[in-house]
């Protein structure tokens, strides 16, 4: 019963390739085998295990989604990976991406600020069997000095302008995927290169994302203030 489930997840994984990445021209073929063989419906609320392969954006609680598969799938072609990557994620919500990523290359860092989606994720992406992952609870904003520099960075909510403290993080030739826009309109999908001690920047597409949140730390404080 339980064989035969998984099986109907599986195929409905083919069709979602196809139809809903492949079709609309995402054509790197290791990208499409990760998102075939990712079971995105385990990484779901229960209440949208039926929809989880359908063409959007579902909610994963906390105000937070899973991105649609489409564009978890542009993401992750954009960053041009290799098995040897090291990539940094920002946002992990439910941990779909941080598979799909896992999937690929052998060491993926991600950071999300809400605990209870970071725990959640770190335990699906556990059960399942992804040992590549090193998760992190914090504001991912301000980078993860202790493993920099990467090969990849990709933010998963959208930021007001480039965050420079990912950009610092890049290796050479590193590429950092982010949305960048106002908090709650369109944000354009740009991929910043690493050029040495300057980047190439591409626009890409239009997407909406949730907002990067930037907790602000001990050393960001205001000096004091009225009470
Ligand atoms: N990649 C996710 C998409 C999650 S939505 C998936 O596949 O499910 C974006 C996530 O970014 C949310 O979980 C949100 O809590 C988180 N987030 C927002 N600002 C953040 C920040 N500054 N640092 C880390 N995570 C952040």
């Amino acid at each position: 019963m339980e064989a035969e489930q998984s099986q109907i997840y599986a195929l409905r994984r083919v069709r979602m390739v196809e139809d809903q990445i492949a079709r609309r021209g995402v054509r790197d073929e290791n990208v499409l085998a990760a998102m075939r063989s990712v079971p995105r419906h385990l990484f779901v609320p229960d209440s949208q295990v039926d929809d989880a392969y359908r063409d959007g954006a579902l909610p994963i609680g906390f105000g937070q989604t899973i991105s649609q598969p489409y564009i978890v799938a542009i993401m992750t072609a954009l960053l041009k990976l290799d098995v040897r990557s090291r990539v940094l994620e920002i946002g992990t919500g439910c941990g779909y991406q941080t598979a799909v990523l896992a999937e690929l290359v052998g060491e993926v860092y991600t950071i999300e600020r809400v605990p209870q989606l970071a725990e959640r994720a770190a335990e699906t992406l556990g059960r399942l069997g992804y040992r590549a992952v090193q998760t992190l609870v914090g504001d991912g904003s301000r980078g993860w000095r202790e493993h920099a520099p990467y090969d990849a960075i990709i933010v998963t909510a959208a930021a007001a302008e480039a965050p420079f403290a990912l950009l610092r993080e890049l290796a050479p030739d590193g590429r950092l995927v982010v949305p960048i826009g106002a908090a709650h309109g369109e944000q354009m999908l740009t991929v910043f290169v690493r050029r040495g001690d300057t980047f190439e920047e591409h626009e890409e597409l239009l997407c909406r994302f949730v907002p990067l949140i930037e907790d602000r730390g001990p050393e960001q404080d205001d000096p004091g203030g009225e009470g």
